[in-house]
């Protein structure tokens, strides 16, 4: 998965036709991860709209947490489907803004913090 923004490159919707135009696209989340998951008030996305990098901000307009691999999929095939563009953000401390959505749905990914394995030789480890 590419940490730039990720889903339909050829859709002439943008990222903010593509979330607001679509008032069900939080409903469909919630539905696969739970309406706690699910944030969509500017108060609530103000603690994604910087990294490590406190002097730069960019605020997301949702963000999603799965919990799973099976909820992150179908999460990610939903935005596929919808050609919703999302930016990954794990824990959030890169120094360089990547894990910045402007705009743009966030997909938070810190809730995936069961360790499957670990490959320290080429530093991987699947969670
Ligand atoms: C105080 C401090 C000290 C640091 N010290 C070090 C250090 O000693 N050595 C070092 O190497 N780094 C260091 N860093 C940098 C930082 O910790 C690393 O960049 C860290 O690995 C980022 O991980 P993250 O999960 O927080 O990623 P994020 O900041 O959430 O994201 C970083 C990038 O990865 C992308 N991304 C995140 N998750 C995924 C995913 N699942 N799939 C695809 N793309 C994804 C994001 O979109 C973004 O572009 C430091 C940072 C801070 C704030």
């Amino acid at each position: 998965m590419s940490p730039a923004a990720a889903g339909s490159s050829s859709s002439s919707v943008s990222a903010r036709g593509a979330t607001r135009a679509d008032d069900g696209l939080a409903r469909a989340l919630a539905a696969i991860v739970g309406e706690r998951r699910v944030l969509e008030r500017p108060g609530e996305l103000r603690a994604y709209e910087s990294d490590g990098l406190p002097g730069y901000q960019q605020r997301p307009s949702l963000a999603v947490f799965p919990g799973t691999r099976d909820e992150t999929i179908a999460v990610v095939r939903l935005f596929a489907e919808r050609g919703v563009r999302f930016v990954p953000r794990g824990a959030g401390t890169g120094l360089s803004g990547g894990a910045l959505a402007d705009d743009i749905v966030l997909l938070g990914l810190h809730r995936l913090r069961r360790i499957v394995s670990i490959d320290a030789e080429n530093c991987r480890a699947v969670v």
